[in-house]
């Protein structure tokens, strides 16, 4: 059966099939997809080389010989096409490239003040371009560049709708655009760390994140799809009161949870450095125990509301998460005693650590491009 018998619709699910079951498997030979699918041999042929031609399928040589003549195997480029994040924070850019399937091919960090100037801007393009192996990358190999910031972006994708960073308040995306010779996107920090994180836990759960950073900001996260909430303010866990009559928030509001789980709580008496903090913290110095367990109070008393609200795991990121490995567990047992708490395993740390976010911004550019097919 050639192509002229095929009709368009029946050509689209036989090129699907073929995709999917490529995507998901190592190199195969046409005899082998063929009978998989149930399709028959130029069926199978044909929406190859339509692929191929897309460059998604490449010749992997001939298969190991069993006697005869031997078949050639196909494997799923999976380098067909790449997706870039670059997460843009206070003091740093955090750049991550991934290619079909998700996977992070190379990651780096840098610091770079951030500060809502065109020079700013150029410099971010520069490093970008520079970590990308720009112009070397392929024409057409990079379906775009997710950037992220630590705000909530505006329905259209083009500016800030909101954000606890006013030094990101007036951030557009035509400021990126202007300099980055690739296609931008905007996306928000804890929505594209979240993203990461869920998608690479083997079974996607109901879940929340929680970042634990300059300010305390966070996604829901649905098994599948995503809850942004009517004004696209869901999950932001920082303005959740902890203490009704504690100090005044930027909000308006009191007591705040940003007021008392934000990374700058642990900072402040360890001259500005997370890693000061915890180096003096695990040296046993009384001044920082003593603020870690009063920090450690009011995450789990945050995290304690959530969980009552949400039940479902919380997953800890963000520049705190870092150093937390030796603390989880301290963390955990306490958990395990809350009320409606069996045990304390759904408090959990990222496993992206500090490239959640330029992760997830690349996977959110891949997975939609594959799911066309
Ligand atoms: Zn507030």
């Amino acid at each position: 059966m050639g192509r002229s018998s095929e009709s368009p619709d029946i050509r689209q699910i036989n090129r699907s099939r073929i995709f999917h079951y490529l995507y998901t498997h190592d190199a195969l030979s046409r005899q082998e997809i063929a009978y998989a699918l149930r399709m028959s041999l130029p069926t199978v042929t044909q929406n190859l080389r339509d692929l191929a031609q897309m460059g998604l399928v490449e010749d992997k040589g001939p298969l190991v010989s069993t006697g005869g003549r031997c078949a050639r195997a196909v494997a799923f480029n999976r380098q067909a096409r790449l997706a870039a994040g670059v997460e843009i924070s206070a003091n740093h850019l955090t750049m991550a490239v991934c290619d079909l399937t998700g996977t992070v091919l190379k990651n780096q960090r840098v610091r770079l003040k951030f500060s809502n100037q065109r020079a700013y801007f150029r410099e971010a393009a520069q490093l970008t371009c520079n970590f990308l192996d720009s112009p070397n990358t392929a024409a057409g190999q990079l379906l775009g560049v997710g950037i992220v910031l630590p705000a909530q972006i505006s329905p259209d994708g083009r500016q800030v709708a909101y954000t606890d960073d006013s030094a990101f308040h007036k951030v557009s995306l035509a400021s990126f655009s202007e300099f980055f010779p690739f296609r931008c996107l905007l996306f928000s920090e804890p929505q594209a760390a979240g993203y990461a994180e869920r998608r690479g836990r083997p079974t996607p759960k109901n879940s929340l994140y929680l970042s634990l950073s300059r300010n305390i900001a966070g996604a829901i996260l649905p098994a599948q799809g995503e809850w942004t909430g009517e004004h696209l303010k869901a999950g932001n866990f920082g303005h959740l009161p902890l203490k009704p009559d504690g100090p005044f928030c930027s909000c308006g509001a009191r007591g705040c949870a940003n007021l008392f789980c934000a990374a700058n709580v642990l900072t402040q008496c360890a001259g500005g450095r997370l890693d000061n903090f915890f180096v003096n913290l695990q040296r046993g110095n009384e001044k920082y125990r003593a603020a870690w367990e009063t920090y450690k109070k009011s995450l789990l008393h945050l995290v304690w509301m959530l969980h009552t609200a949400f039940d479902c795991d919380i997953i800890l990121g963000g520049p705190v998460s870092l150093y937390l490995d030796d603390y989880l567990p301290e963390l955990q047992q306490a958990c395990a005693i809350l009320p409606f708490s069996q045990d304390g395993s759904w408090l959990q740390l990222s496993a992206y650590k500090l490239e959640s976010a330029a992760v997830g911004a690349a996977q959110m550019q891949v997975d939609p491009y594959v799911a066309q097919f």
